[in-house]
């Protein structure tokens, strides 16, 4: 029989000083305990102890020199967290706050929502403490191969692959893409999220976004809801955010807010399509900052330093980075009468956050559930590398509304309880299935 104090002890000695990663660890035991104390299968293979460990971690110093000839040095990590399901699958991230417990806790959590996606990926995560805000593009392409040079050896498309994450997009995946091709010679599917014209699958820049409001559509249309009309708070202004604005807006809902380090950007009417352009062009193109939209713009209002869920929403959606949403936010939003949390970014609630919005029978859904869309067209991308073909945009859609759907009814399956669906316990222990699963077939994983 587990104990969750227990595991949560040895999780303590095995990783000291790594709280996102025993927040993570904590999130998704709280659920499989029970379940796993009552399924005899599940029993004396030390699951659970197995999972604290991941498969390999390597971490590693990236030396470059910029474009004024000063040398730099970063540090790199990538943690191949498990792949009993299949290679590791997963984003890089780049940003200076990052440091292993990060991608340990961003690997843990990706294990189970790529099983989540029912496509055949492990879960891996990874990438450095660079800071490309504000760096030229001579400067992200000499950083982008000197990382590379790093990691080529421990990836491939049979091994591991990597995606984008926070810090890296379109740009930075075509720079490592380019610098992979060099040292290894080959052409292949090595990693997820390249420009269509070098092997990249449309729809995939949309596709956590995209997929975030798929999944929220099937949790409003499970209550007999419509997501026409609803008023939505979304933090972030990157990748996720910005398509996920983009489809709220197609399914006609009202949305209030963006967001980014610095602050809010409020528009009280409701963004319109033309205002997303505007925004997508200050931040995909002029890599600008949201407060210098207000001033174009009478239809915004800047609160700087202020998050998106001090103001009266139905939906909110986290769609920047961990831990972005606390116990006082969670009060804030309650009071704004906000009725559906929907977590877009990996982890953005705090554990008193969640346990919050529980307690006040606000309904959660967890980021391994509702951002999987990201990783299923990546791994949607895998496929089309593999059998070289291109897919139409509609198909990939189609495909990513589906697993949307599946993962939805696979939390419903699973976190069916009397008041209502319990997606967080839903998402873990469908999740956790799968994985053990192929554990138990594999032997020793
Ligand atoms: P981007 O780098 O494209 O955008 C991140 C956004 O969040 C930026 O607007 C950034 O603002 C803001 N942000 C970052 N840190 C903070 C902070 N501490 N406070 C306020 N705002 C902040 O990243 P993505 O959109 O790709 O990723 C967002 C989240 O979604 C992450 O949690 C990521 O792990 C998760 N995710 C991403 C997927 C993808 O496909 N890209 C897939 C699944 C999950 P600023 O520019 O000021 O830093």
């Amino acid at each position: 029989m587990y104990k969750l104090s227990e595991i949560m002890e040895r999780a303590e000695q095995l990783a000291p000083n790594q709280p996102q990663f025993h927040q993570a660890v904590e999130d998704v035991f709280h659920s499989v305990v029970p379940y796993i104390n009552e399924q005899e299968k599940y029993q004396n293979h030390a699951l659970l102890e197995q999972l604290l460990v991941p498969d390999r971690i390597i971490e590693f110093r990236v030396t470059w020199q910029d474009s004024e000839d000063n040398m730099q040095v970063n540090r790199g990590w990538r943690v191949q967290h498990n792949n009993a399901l299949g290679a590791y699958k997963g984003g890089l991230r780049f940003h200076p706050s990052v440091d292993l417990d990060t991608f340990k806790f961003l690997a843990f959590e990706q294990t189970f929502k790529n099983a989540l996606t029912g496509l055949p990926m492990g879960g891996g995560k990874g990438g450095s403490d660079f800071d490309p805000k504000g760096k030229s593009d001579a400067d992200i392409l000499r950083f982008c191969q000197a990382f590379m040079l790093k990691l080529s050896n421990y990836i491939g498309p049979k091994q591991d692959v990597p995606a984008g994450d926070i810090g890296v997009g379109s740009r930075e995946i075509g720079y490592l893409f380019g610098a992979y091709k060099q040292i290894s010679g080959v052409f292949n599917g090595v990693l997820t999220g390249k420009a269509p014209g070098s092997g990249g699958s449309l729809i995939r820049k949309e596709a956590t976004g995209y997929g975030t409001v798929y999944f929220l559509e099937a949790m409003l249309a499970h209550q007999d809801k419509e997501l026409k009309g609803l008023t939505c708070a979304v933090s972030g202004a990157g990748n996720v955010a910005l398509y996920t604005v983009e489809k709220l807006l197609q399914k006609e809902a009202k949305v209030i807010t963006v967001s980014d380090s610095d602050g809010t950007l409020l528009c009280q009417s409701g963004f319109t399509s033309e205002h997303l352009e505007a925004i997508k062009t200050n931040k995909q193109v002029e890599r600008g900052r949201l407060k210098d939209l207000a001033d174009s713009s009478k239809d915004f209002e800047f609160k700087a330093d202020t998050k998106p869920w001090q103001f009266n929403c139905d939906v909110a959606i986290p769609s920047a980075t961990q831990n972005e949403l606390n116990e006082e936010d969670a009060k804030a939003l309650h009071e704004n009468k906000v009725v559906y949390v929907v977590e877009a970014a990996n982890m953005p609630l705090t554990s008193a956050a969640t346990a919050y919005m529980v307690e006040n029978k606000v309904v959660v859904a967890p980021s391994k559930a509702v951002n999987a869309g990201g990783v299923a067209v990546s791994g949607l991308e895998r496929t089309q590398n593999a059998l070289m073909q291109s897919w139409s945009s509609d198909k990939v859609d189609k495909e990513l509304k589906k697993i949307m759907q599946d993962i939805h009814q696979a939390c419903i399956e699973f976190g069916e309880e009397e008041e209502g669906i319990n997606y967080i316990k839903g998402a873990n222990l469908a999740g956790f299935i799968k994985v053990a699963d192929a554990m138990l077939f594999q032997g020793i994983s």
